[in-house]
Protein backbone atom coordinates (compact mmCIF):
# COMPACT_ATOMS: atom_id res chain seq x y z
CA UNK A 1 0.00 0.00 0.00
CA UNK A 2 1.45 3.29 -1.18
CA UNK A 3 0.67 6.00 1.32
CA UNK A 4 0.92 9.56 -0.27
CA UNK A 5 2.10 12.42 2.39
CA UNK A 6 0.58 16.00 2.03
CA UNK A 7 2.34 17.83 5.23
CA UNK A 8 0.28 20.85 6.79
CA UNK A 9 1.75 24.25 5.97
CA UNK A 10 -0.19 25.54 8.87
CA UNK A 11 1.29 23.90 11.79
CA UNK A 12 -1.06 23.98 15.24
CA UNK A 13 1.12 25.43 18.54
CA UNK A 14 1.81 22.91 20.96
CA UNK A 15 0.19 22.50 23.92
CA UNK A 16 1.90 24.36 26.59
CA UNK A 17 0.60 22.77 29.65
CA UNK A 18 0.90 18.90 29.79
CA UNK A 19 -1.49 19.04 33.00
CA UNK A 20 -3.94 20.43 30.76
CA UNK A 21 -4.46 17.67 28.46
CA UNK A 22 -7.66 16.21 29.59
CA UNK A 23 -8.61 13.47 27.21
CA UNK A 24 -9.44 13.52 23.23
CA UNK A 25 -9.76 17.50 23.46
CA UNK A 26 -6.96 18.64 20.93
CA UNK A 27 -5.62 16.74 17.81
CA UNK A 28 -2.58 16.98 16.13
CA UNK A 29 -1.11 18.25 12.70
CA UNK A 30 -1.99 14.83 10.81
CA UNK A 31 -4.60 12.32 10.06
CA UNK A 32 -4.55 9.60 8.25
CA UNK A 33 -7.28 8.20 5.72
CA UNK A 34 -8.18 5.76 2.86
CA UNK A 35 -11.09 5.11 0.72
CA UNK A 36 -13.08 1.95 0.18
CA UNK A 37 -15.79 0.95 -2.76
CA UNK A 38 -16.71 -2.60 -3.33
CA UNK A 39 -15.17 -3.58 -6.55
CA UNK A 40 -11.92 -1.55 -5.89
CA UNK A 41 -11.42 -2.40 -2.14
CA UNK A 42 -8.98 -0.01 -0.35
CA UNK A 43 -7.61 2.73 -1.98
CA UNK A 44 -6.14 6.05 -2.03
CA UNK A 45 -4.22 5.93 1.12
CA UNK A 46 -3.04 8.99 2.32
CA UNK A 47 -1.90 11.36 5.19
CA UNK A 48 -3.41 15.12 5.39
CA UNK A 49 -3.58 17.78 7.60
CA UNK A 50 -6.00 17.50 10.13
CA UNK A 51 -9.17 18.81 8.65
CA UNK A 52 -12.95 18.44 9.50
CA UNK A 53 -14.78 15.71 6.97
CA UNK A 54 -17.55 16.66 3.74
CA UNK A 55 -20.25 13.92 4.60
CA UNK A 56 -23.51 13.36 2.15
CA UNK A 57 -26.71 14.15 4.64
CA UNK A 58 -27.31 10.58 3.36
CA UNK A 59 -23.94 8.56 4.27
CA UNK A 60 -24.80 5.43 5.54
CA UNK A 61 -22.80 6.54 9.55
CA UNK A 62 -25.51 9.03 10.12
CA UNK A 63 -28.64 7.15 9.40
CA UNK A 64 -27.65 3.28 10.60
CA UNK A 65 -24.60 3.65 13.01
CA UNK A 66 -22.28 1.68 10.45
CA UNK A 67 -19.16 2.95 12.59
CA UNK A 68 -16.57 0.47 14.41
CA UNK A 69 -13.48 2.18 15.83
CA UNK A 70 -10.07 1.07 18.20
CA UNK A 71 -8.21 2.95 21.18
CA UNK A 72 -4.98 2.78 21.98
CA UNK A 73 -1.70 4.61 22.92
CA UNK A 74 1.47 5.61 21.96
CA UNK A 75 4.00 6.18 25.17
CA UNK A 76 6.67 8.34 25.63
CA UNK A 77 9.80 6.52 27.17
CA UNK A 78 12.48 7.69 29.47
CA UNK A 79 14.85 7.67 27.12
CA UNK A 80 12.82 9.95 24.00
CA UNK A 81 11.64 7.42 22.39
CA UNK A 82 8.19 6.63 21.23
CA UNK A 83 6.62 3.00 21.54
CA UNK A 84 3.21 1.18 21.03
CA UNK A 85 1.65 -1.39 23.18
CA UNK A 86 0.53 -4.71 21.34
CA UNK A 87 -0.85 -2.48 17.92
CA UNK A 88 -1.47 -5.74 15.83
CA UNK A 89 -4.13 -6.62 18.88
CA UNK A 90 -6.16 -3.32 18.44
CA UNK A 91 -6.64 -4.37 13.81
CA UNK A 92 -7.14 -7.68 14.10
CA UNK A 93 -9.78 -6.70 16.76
CA UNK A 94 -10.87 -4.11 14.60
CA UNK A 95 -11.48 -6.56 11.27
CA UNK A 96 -13.64 -8.46 14.07
CA UNK A 97 -15.61 -5.69 14.70
CA UNK A 98 -16.04 -5.02 10.89
CA UNK A 99 -17.29 -8.26 9.89
CA UNK A 100 -19.92 -8.05 12.56
CA UNK A 101 -21.30 -4.50 11.26
CA UNK A 102 -21.17 -5.41 7.72
CA UNK A 103 -17.59 -3.06 7.02
CA UNK A 104 -14.94 -4.13 4.64
CA UNK A 105 -12.28 -6.02 5.86
CA UNK A 106 -9.09 -4.33 5.89
CA UNK A 107 -4.93 -5.71 5.75
CA UNK A 108 -4.01 -4.94 9.65
CA UNK A 109 -0.17 -5.19 8.76
CA UNK A 110 -0.28 -1.99 6.14
CA UNK A 111 -2.92 0.12 8.43
CA UNK A 112 0.24 -0.62 11.15
CA UNK A 113 2.62 0.67 9.12
CA UNK A 114 -0.05 3.87 7.94
CA UNK A 115 -0.43 4.28 11.82
CA UNK A 116 3.29 4.25 12.51
CA UNK A 117 4.16 6.75 9.75
CA UNK A 118 1.54 9.29 11.07
CA UNK A 119 2.95 8.94 14.47
CA UNK A 120 6.44 9.60 13.44
CA UNK A 121 5.04 12.78 11.38
CA UNK A 122 3.17 14.04 15.19
CA UNK A 123 5.90 12.62 17.23
CA UNK A 124 6.86 15.66 18.57
CA UNK A 125 3.09 16.10 19.91
CA UNK A 126 3.40 12.74 22.13
CA UNK A 127 3.72 13.98 25.27
CA UNK A 128 6.47 13.93 27.77
CA UNK A 129 4.80 13.62 31.98
CA UNK A 130 4.43 11.06 33.30
CA UNK A 131 1.14 9.14 33.34
CA UNK A 132 0.82 11.28 29.49
CA UNK A 133 0.23 9.43 25.98
CA UNK A 134 -0.65 9.75 22.39
CA UNK A 135 -4.18 8.33 22.44
CA UNK A 136 -4.61 7.20 18.79
CA UNK A 137 -8.07 6.49 17.34
CA UNK A 138 -8.39 4.20 14.09
CA UNK A 139 -12.49 4.45 12.89
CA UNK A 140 -13.91 3.13 9.67
CA UNK A 141 -17.18 4.51 8.50
CA UNK A 142 -19.85 3.49 6.06
CA UNK A 143 -20.14 6.02 3.58
CA UNK A 144 -22.63 5.22 1.08
CA UNK A 145 -24.73 8.31 -0.46
CA UNK A 146 -28.28 6.77 -0.28
CA UNK A 147 -30.81 5.82 2.41
CA UNK A 148 -31.31 2.05 1.38
CA UNK A 149 -30.19 -0.81 4.18
CA UNK A 150 -27.01 -2.56 2.36
CA UNK A 151 -24.27 -3.75 3.51
CA UNK A 152 -22.30 -0.97 2.37
CA UNK A 153 -20.19 -0.51 -0.52
CA UNK A 154 -18.19 2.66 0.15
CA UNK A 155 -16.48 2.86 3.59
CA UNK A 156 -13.86 4.93 4.59
CA UNK A 157 -10.92 4.52 7.38
CA UNK A 158 -9.02 7.20 9.53
CA UNK A 159 -6.63 7.64 12.13
CA UNK A 160 -6.40 10.40 14.19
CA UNK A 161 -4.31 11.58 17.38
CA UNK A 162 -4.99 13.37 20.50
CA UNK A 163 -2.07 13.97 23.25
CA UNK A 164 -4.03 12.93 26.15
CA UNK A 165 -3.21 13.80 29.98
CA UNK A 166 -2.50 10.95 33.36
CA UNK A 167 -6.14 9.66 34.23
CA UNK A 168 -4.90 9.38 37.70
CA UNK A 169 -3.74 13.03 37.92
CA UNK A 170 -3.49 12.45 41.58
CA UNK A 171 -2.61 8.77 42.19
CA UNK A 172 -4.51 5.42 40.87
CA UNK A 173 -7.70 5.73 43.32
CA UNK A 174 -10.53 3.61 43.71
CA UNK A 175 -13.80 4.60 42.84
CA UNK A 176 -17.91 3.81 43.34
CA UNK A 177 -19.05 1.58 40.90
CA UNK A 178 -22.98 1.28 40.91
CA UNK A 179 -24.44 -2.35 39.49
CA UNK A 180 -27.10 -2.01 36.92
CA UNK A 181 -30.02 -4.01 37.17
CA UNK A 182 -32.27 -1.81 34.37
CA UNK A 183 -30.57 -0.84 31.10
CA UNK A 184 -28.79 -3.47 29.39
CA UNK A 185 -24.93 -3.15 27.17
CA UNK A 186 -25.48 -6.02 24.90
CA UNK A 187 -26.79 -9.39 24.12
CA UNK A 188 -25.34 -12.68 22.87
CA UNK A 189 -25.80 -12.21 19.27
CA UNK A 190 -25.91 -8.76 19.29
CA UNK A 191 -23.03 -6.65 18.98
CA UNK A 192 -21.55 -6.51 22.15
CA UNK A 193 -18.02 -8.03 21.12
CA UNK A 194 -17.58 -4.89 18.52
CA UNK A 195 -16.27 -2.28 19.36
CA UNK A 196 -18.83 0.17 17.55
CA UNK A 197 -20.25 3.59 18.58
CA UNK A 198 -24.07 1.91 18.72
CA UNK A 199 -23.01 0.27 21.83
CA UNK A 200 -21.79 3.34 23.56
CA UNK A 201 -24.74 5.49 22.18
CA UNK A 202 -26.62 2.65 24.39
CA UNK A 203 -24.71 2.79 27.53
CA UNK A 204 -24.68 6.91 28.23
CA UNK A 205 -27.86 6.85 29.99
CA UNK A 206 -27.50 4.02 33.16
CA UNK A 207 -23.67 6.26 32.97
CA UNK A 208 -25.44 9.45 33.31
CA UNK A 209 -27.68 8.07 36.17
CA UNK A 210 -25.02 6.28 37.93
CA UNK A 211 -23.18 9.65 38.22
CA UNK A 212 -25.95 11.53 39.33
CA UNK A 213 -26.05 9.65 42.43
CA UNK A 214 -22.39 9.68 42.79
CA UNK A 215 -21.22 6.31 41.21
CA UNK A 216 -18.14 6.97 38.61
CA UNK A 217 -19.56 3.87 36.27
CA UNK A 218 -22.09 1.31 36.49
CA UNK A 219 -21.41 -2.59 35.99
CA UNK A 220 -23.27 -4.16 33.64
CA UNK A 221 -25.31 -7.16 33.89
CA UNK A 222 -25.78 -9.64 30.49
CA UNK A 223 -28.92 -8.97 28.29
CA UNK A 224 -30.53 -12.40 28.83
CA UNK A 225 -31.11 -13.47 32.63
CA UNK A 226 -29.66 -10.17 34.34
CA UNK A 227 -27.66 -12.05 36.24
CA UNK A 228 -24.12 -12.33 34.83
CA UNK A 229 -21.06 -9.71 35.37
CA UNK A 230 -19.84 -8.33 32.02
CA UNK A 231 -18.26 -5.64 32.08
CA UNK A 232 -17.61 -1.83 34.01
CA UNK A 233 -18.52 0.88 32.48
CA UNK A 234 -16.09 0.74 29.22
CA UNK A 235 -14.01 -1.46 30.66
CA UNK A 236 -13.49 -5.27 31.20
CA UNK A 237 -13.43 -6.35 34.97
CA UNK A 238 -11.58 -8.40 37.54
CA UNK A 239 -12.05 -9.68 41.04
CA UNK A 240 -10.17 -11.68 43.44
CA UNK A 241 -12.40 -13.72 45.41
CA UNK A 242 -10.76 -15.39 48.24
CA UNK A 243 -7.26 -15.40 46.63
CA UNK A 244 -8.25 -16.34 43.41
CA UNK A 245 -8.38 -13.96 40.56
CA UNK A 246 -11.82 -14.39 38.25
CA UNK A 247 -13.26 -12.74 35.57
CA UNK A 248 -15.64 -13.26 33.48
CA UNK A 249 -15.76 -15.61 30.67
CA UNK A 250 -16.14 -13.90 26.73
CA UNK A 251 -19.43 -15.29 26.06
CA UNK A 252 -19.83 -12.97 22.75
CA UNK A 253 -21.54 -9.88 24.80
CA UNK A 254 -18.22 -8.64 26.41
CA UNK A 255 -15.89 -6.91 24.55
CA UNK A 256 -12.64 -8.74 24.31
CA UNK A 257 -9.80 -6.22 25.74
CA UNK A 258 -6.31 -6.13 24.79
CA UNK A 259 -5.98 -4.89 28.57
CA UNK A 260 -7.87 -7.86 30.01
CA UNK A 261 -5.76 -10.21 27.50
CA UNK A 262 -2.21 -9.09 28.54
CA UNK A 263 -3.01 -9.57 32.06
CA UNK A 264 -4.46 -12.77 32.20
CA UNK A 265 -1.29 -13.85 29.86
CA UNK A 266 1.24 -12.08 32.13
CA UNK A 267 -0.64 -13.62 35.49
CA UNK A 268 -0.56 -16.96 33.55
CA UNK A 269 3.57 -16.63 32.23
CA UNK A 270 4.01 -16.48 35.80
CA UNK A 271 1.99 -19.39 37.15
CA UNK A 272 -0.92 -17.49 38.62
CA UNK A 273 -4.04 -18.97 38.34
CA UNK A 274 -6.58 -17.27 36.66
CA UNK A 275 -10.15 -18.11 35.91
CA UNK A 276 -12.34 -17.14 32.99
CA UNK A 277 -15.72 -18.10 34.00
CA UNK A 278 -19.40 -16.51 34.61
CA UNK A 279 -19.75 -14.85 37.77
CA UNK A 280 -23.37 -14.29 39.13
CA UNK A 281 -24.62 -11.35 40.82
CA UNK A 282 -25.48 -13.64 43.87
CA UNK A 283 -21.97 -14.85 44.35
CA UNK A 284 -20.85 -11.24 44.04
CA UNK A 285 -23.49 -10.50 46.38
CA UNK A 286 -22.10 -13.21 49.00
CA UNK A 287 -18.54 -12.91 48.73
CA UNK A 288 -19.20 -9.25 49.71
CA UNK A 289 -21.42 -9.99 52.45
CA UNK A 290 -18.66 -12.87 53.66
CA UNK A 291 -16.12 -10.57 52.77
CA UNK A 292 -14.27 -12.70 50.86
CA UNK A 293 -14.40 -10.48 47.75
CA UNK A 294 -10.88 -9.09 48.07
CA UNK A 295 -10.35 -6.76 45.02
CA UNK A 296 -12.35 -5.52 41.78
CA UNK A 297 -10.72 -3.90 39.40
CA UNK A 298 -11.34 -2.29 35.96
CA UNK A 299 -9.28 -2.66 32.87
CA UNK A 300 -9.11 -1.16 29.37
CA UNK A 301 -6.82 0.90 27.52
CA UNK A 302 -7.40 4.15 28.91
CA UNK A 303 -7.11 3.68 32.57
CA UNK A 304 -4.99 0.62 32.89
CA UNK A 305 -6.48 -0.71 36.20
CA UNK A 306 -9.09 1.15 37.98
CA UNK A 307 -9.65 0.12 41.80
CA UNK A 308 -13.13 -0.34 42.50
CA UNK A 309 -13.43 0.93 46.06
CA UNK A 310 -17.10 0.37 46.65
CA UNK A 311 -19.85 -1.38 44.60
CA UNK A 312 -23.68 -0.66 45.04
CA UNK A 313 -26.44 -3.11 44.62
CA UNK A 314 -30.16 -3.62 45.17
CA UNK A 315 -30.07 -0.37 47.13
CA UNK A 316 -26.93 -1.66 49.34
CA UNK A 317 -23.37 -0.21 49.48
CA UNK A 318 -20.60 -2.41 49.90
CA UNK A 319 -17.00 -1.00 50.94
CA UNK A 320 -14.73 -3.72 48.94
CA UNK A 321 -11.14 -4.05 50.10
CA UNK A 322 -11.39 -1.55 52.82
CA UNK A 323 -12.27 0.95 49.79
CA UNK A 324 -8.31 1.03 49.64
CA UNK A 325 -6.17 -0.17 46.43
CA UNK A 326 -5.50 -4.10 46.33
CA UNK A 327 -1.92 -5.16 46.16
CA UNK A 328 -2.88 -7.18 43.36
CA UNK A 329 -3.98 -4.16 41.50
CA UNK A 330 -1.31 -1.98 41.97
CA UNK A 331 0.53 -5.05 41.45
CA UNK A 332 -0.93 -5.25 37.94
CA UNK A 333 -0.96 -1.51 37.17
CA UNK A 334 2.73 -1.13 37.56
CA UNK A 335 3.81 -3.96 35.61
CA UNK A 336 1.39 -3.18 32.84
CA UNK A 337 2.67 0.37 32.12
CA UNK A 338 6.12 -0.72 33.40
CA UNK A 339 6.24 -2.61 30.18
CA UNK A 340 3.90 0.31 28.18
CA UNK A 341 6.64 2.69 28.86
CA UNK A 342 9.94 0.66 28.71
CA UNK A 343 10.53 1.19 32.85
CA UNK A 344 10.05 -2.58 32.81
CA UNK A 345 11.52 -5.07 30.49
CA UNK A 346 9.47 -6.48 27.42
CA UNK A 347 9.44 -10.14 28.01
CA UNK A 348 6.16 -11.42 25.95
CA UNK A 349 7.34 -8.85 23.44
CA UNK A 350 4.28 -6.54 22.87
CA UNK A 351 5.97 -3.63 22.55
CA UNK A 352 6.43 -2.14 19.33
CA UNK A 353 9.29 0.75 18.92
CA UNK A 354 8.43 3.53 16.26
CA UNK A 355 10.58 5.97 16.41
C1 LIG B 1 -12.34 -0.83 24.42
C2 LIG B 1 -13.20 -1.47 25.43
C3 LIG B 1 -12.69 -2.25 26.49
C4 LIG B 1 -11.22 -2.37 26.79
O1 LIG B 1 -10.44 -2.85 25.76
P1 LIG B 1 -8.87 -2.56 25.72
O2 LIG B 1 -8.44 -3.21 24.47
O3 LIG B 1 -8.28 -3.18 26.93
O4 LIG B 1 -8.72 -1.08 25.72
C5 LIG B 1 -13.57 -2.89 27.32
N1 LIG B 1 -14.90 -2.76 27.17
C6 LIG B 1 -15.44 -2.01 26.17
C7 LIG B 1 -16.91 -1.92 26.05
C8 LIG B 1 -14.62 -1.34 25.28
O5 LIG B 1 -15.14 -0.60 24.32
Amino acid sequence: MEISITKTTAPKALPEDETKLGFGKIFTDHMFVMEWDRGAGWHDAKIVPFRNLSIHPSSTVLHYGSEIFEGLKAYRTADGSIQLFRPEENFKRMNRSAERMGLPQFDGEAALKALCELVKLDAKWVPHGSGTSLYIRPFMIGDDEHLGVHSVSHARFYIILSPSGAYYASGLAPVKIMIESHDVRAVRGGTGEAKCGGNYAASVRAGERAEEKGFAQVLWLDGVEQRYIEEVGAMNIMFKIAGKIVTPALTGSILPGITRKSILELLRAEGTEVEERRISVEELAEALEKGTLEEAWGCGTAAVVSPVGLLAYNGKEYVVGGGKIGATTQMLYDRITGIQTGVLEDKMGWVKKVL
